[in-house]
């Protein structure tokens, strides 16, 4: 959950989530739509679904116990060298280097080394580094240190050096180029991408619900309920003919941005209000590969909502 999210965000889905699934074997049987929806809002959808498959691979090949070779756990779905290193050094002293982004920060500046995230050769020197400088004793407590130091004192944008234990050594401090290190990832423009949601409604006895559909496991909003997405107004009809809905009405609903770190979506909502009678015909029409399902906006979900969707139910209950 901390990988690219602030610890105080976490907190609450944290005790939420061990409450639910306490143990591997909890998680790995646990459904899927259950899984998502304990990290609805936190994004960044596919650690969720890793950590899953990630429980399930350990009760089905570790015998439900957590591996403690550094090869099994960094082919664990979802763990990468360095939450690799970082969970066997922490939990069991292991002699495991790690480098997560403060620490690469930490050591690019006190090494000078050039270069910025995510390029490969920058990477390598910081891993080498890394190796040569942990210790072999009491490797926990240096690498929180150092994640720790980087969290707090050698921060991205103001290094408080004046209280740095390594200022002494700190070839950027002894330069007074803090400021340089590690260099700044060249910019990319963010292309955006628009699309049409369809939000098919069904009003009955002042009882309202919403027609929805479980993306596929993989891409945007994998495994997540979404609403059904057209790229052209003219593709509205169709739609709802697949769908085997009659429309009454339809109504638009603001437009919104939501955007994802490759790129911004411009949502454009319409709610096609439909006949009561749609309901019992749609169940019927349920596609194994693509699951759908009326939701009632009166009840709290229990499965997994994309963002755009959380935001959209929330709309059409104030409405
Ligand atoms: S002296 Fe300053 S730049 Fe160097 S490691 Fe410490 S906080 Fe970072």
């Amino acid at each position: 959950m901390l990988q690219q999210t602030q610890v105080a965000t976490v907190i609450p889905y944290y005790h939420r989530f061990m409450d639910s699934f306490p143990s591997i074997r909890d998680l790995a049987k646990a459904d899927e739509d259950k899984v998502l929806h304990h990290w609805t809002g936190l994004g960044y959808y596919a650690r969720a679904r890793n950590l899953h498959k990630a429980a399930k691979l350990i009760v089905d090949e570790h015998k439900g116990v957590f591996p403690t070779d550094i090869e099994q756990v960094i082919a664990l779905p979802g763990i990468g060298r360095s939450t690799a290193g970082a969970i066997l050094s922490l939990a069991l002293n292991q002699h495991q280097p790690i480098l997560d982004g403060n620490v690469k920060r930490v050591l690019a500046r006190c090494y000078l080394v050039s270069g910025y995230n995510g390029l490969s050769a920058f990477d390598k020197n910081l891993w080498c580094l890394s190796e040569q400088l942990t210790p072999a004793v009491d490797t926990a407590s240096y690498n929180q240190a150092m994640m720790d130091l980087g969290a707090t004192v050698c921060t991205r944008s103001k290094p408080n050096c004046e209280i740095c234990p390594l200022k002494t050594g700190c070839l950027a401090f002894a330069g007074n180029e803090q400021a340089n290190y590690p260099q700044k990832r060249p910019k990319k423009t963010i292309p955006e991408k628009s699309t049409i949601m369809i939000i098919p409604k069904i009003t009955n006895s002042g009882k309202s619900q919403v027609l929805m559909e479980k993306r596929p496991p993989a891409g945007i909003w994998g495994g997540l309920w979404c609403f059904h997405e057209v790229s052209k107004h003219t593709q509205i009809t169709k739609l709802l003919t697949t769908l085997n809905l009659q429309e009454q009405s339809r109504e638009a609903l603001p437009a919104f941005r939501h955007t994802f770190s490759h790129f911004h979506l411009d949502i454009e909502p319409i709610v096609i209000h439909c006949q009561q009678n749609e309901l019992a015909q749609i169940k019927s029409e349920i596609n194994e590969q693509q699951p759908q399902k009326w939701y009632d906006l009166s009840v709290e979900a229990s499965v997994g909502l994309a963002a755009s969707t959380k935001k959209l139910i929330n709309l059409l209950k104030h409405t």
